[in-house]
């Protein structure tokens, strides 16, 4: 190819970074990339999905933002796919097109009593403590909320849980946004019970995340001996994967511990299916569910035993859902972008071309960041292969995606603009009576004002 290979990346998060990162260091490959994202900032989930005391998991940003010196790779932030340009549109400027825009609903839980006030998805409680723009800045915490169901055993269940049992203060010295911490003060919690619909041996949680559970000195972890069992599947899956192992011996010396007397405590609780949140007055006044027992394989089957626990909110983390993308197949069981690994395949099977795939649209919201690495290794080795097959697109030169963004008047941002609101951040962090690394801006159009400064 004579001129540059040019590759649009929609999705600025991880995925679409390293994605960027692996196809600017091909050998042979002469290629800018365009992140575009509809957030006005990059990192996607490290600065939105990431609990607010993970310093050290955002510290990830640190390598991502090595990445995005690369002077062929440009960030376009603020520019929604979908709203602002569409499919058609990016096949006037790219060669190729990879989508990266990962998972950012709750699955849904279809079980009477999940639409009353009171009962809320994980995915909107994160956007709400990480200050994601796009959602109310109060949460709707209610005074006599004290006992509060979690539904799942994964790290986002184990997040929300955190969150609700440390202190408002606690939380002071990240870099939750002021209304966040304005409204923490409000939460009531004193109780979270978290609810695993198998046993502790099929628990989703990884050791190091279950042991800090219990380093807050206002926590007390209380692991409950019904359904603490393990039948045959589960022995098999301990011997099978040393991590889960690590999670059993965890829970066990919870299990054994003694409550020090901490003002909040989470209780996880095994073996019970939620059938159904109670309630009352259109609020929720408890959560049903259905005592389970292995069934040898490590799955479970119902007892049609049922218990009723008195609780006055629900938070379901039982697994992230991905938006449907204008213009492209979507499989609604699976949650993806129906692909070969790769390239996204079209409902007669065959490929779109020069459109793909990477990180969570692809496979699915498991995993953790690092492991979009090897994912986008894959996509953008499909993606180089298909070079010479590439339609090519009508203004490849690269300044005209942003002319075409001006003519629209869309205001996006830039990778410039991006550090003018870190640097803005962090001043605030410093400036602040508790020294914090940084306080995050909320609202999109002060983070946009700021970045296009
Ligand atoms: P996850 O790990 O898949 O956990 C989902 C949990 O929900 C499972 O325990 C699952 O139980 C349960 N569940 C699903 N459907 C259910 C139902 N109908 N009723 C009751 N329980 C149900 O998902 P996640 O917690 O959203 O995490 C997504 C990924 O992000 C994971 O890879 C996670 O490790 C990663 N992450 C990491 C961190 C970190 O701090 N390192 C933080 C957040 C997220 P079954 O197993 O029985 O289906």
């Amino acid at each position: 190819m004579s001129r540059k290979l040019r590759v649009a990346v929609v999705g600025a998060g991880p995925a679409g970074v390293y994605a960027a990162d692996i196809l600017t260091k091909t050998e042979g490959l002469d290629v800018t990339v365009d992140l575009i994202d509809r957030d006005p900032t990059p990192f996607g989930l490290i600065r939105y999905g990431v609990a607010p005391d993970h310093p050290r998991i955002k510290e990830i940003i640190k390598a991502l933002k090595r990445v995005m010196s690369n002077p062929d790779i440009r960030f376009f932030g603020n520019v929604a796919f979908g709203d602002d340009v569409k499919l058609e549109d990016l096949r006037q400027f790219y060669d190729a097109i990879v989508f990266a825009t990962g998972a950012r609903r709750d699955r849904d839980l279809d079980i009477p009593g999940i639409d009353l006030d009171g009962s809320y998805g994980a995915a909107d409680f994160v956007y709400w403590y990480d200050g994601h723009p796009d959602v109310p800045r109060e949460w709707p915490f209610q005074p006599h909320a004290k006992e509060v169901a979690v539904l799942g055993v994964g790290n986002v269940g184990l997040d929300v849980s955190r969150i609700l049992a440390k202190t408002a203060d606690e939380l002071l010295v990240t870099e939750i946004p002021e209304n966040v911490y304005e409204g923490l003060k409000k939460n009531a919690t004193t109780d979270v019970h978290v609810f695993a619909r198998r046993g502790p041996a099929q628990v989703k949680f990884t050791p190091m995340e279950l042991r800090e559970l219990n380093h807050s000195p206002n926590i007390d972890v209380i692991v409950h001996p019904e359904g603490f069992e393990f039948d045959e599947g589960s022995m098999e899956a301990l011997k099978a994967a040393k991590s889960q192992k690590l999670v059993v011996d965890v829970l066990t010396k919870y299990l054994a511990a003694e409550p020090s007397g901490a003002p909040h405590r989470i209780h996880i609780h095994f073996c019970q299916n939620p059938v159904e949140i109670l309630g009352e007055d259109g609020r929720v006044v408890g959560l049903r569910t259905e005592i389970t027992e292995l069934d040898g394989t490590g799955n479970v089957r119902g007892t049609g035993e049922f218990k009723d626990w008195p609780v006055q909110a629900v938070y379901r983390a039982i697994g992230y859902y991905s938006d449907v993308l204008p213009g492209l197949p979507f499989d609604a069981a699976a949650g993806v972008v129906p692909n070969d690994g790769g390239h996204v395949i079209d409902l007669d099977g065959s490929p779109l071309p020069g459109v793909y795939v990477t990180g969570w649209i692809k496979r699915g919201p498991v995993g953790l960041i690092g492991h979009t690495k090897s994912d986008a290794a894959q996509t953008i080795g499909m993606l180089v292969e298909d070079i010479d097959q590439l339609p090519a697109p009508e203004h490849a030169e690269p300044e005209a995606f942003d002319r075409y963004l001006d003519s629209r008047g869309l205001e996006y941002t830039t990778w410039e603009g991006w550090e003018k609101l870190d640097a803005h951040e962090q001043a605030l962090g410093e400036a602040h009576e508790v020294e914090r690394e940084r306080v995050k801006v909320v609202p999109r159009d002060e983070m946009v004002r700021i970045a296009r400064s």
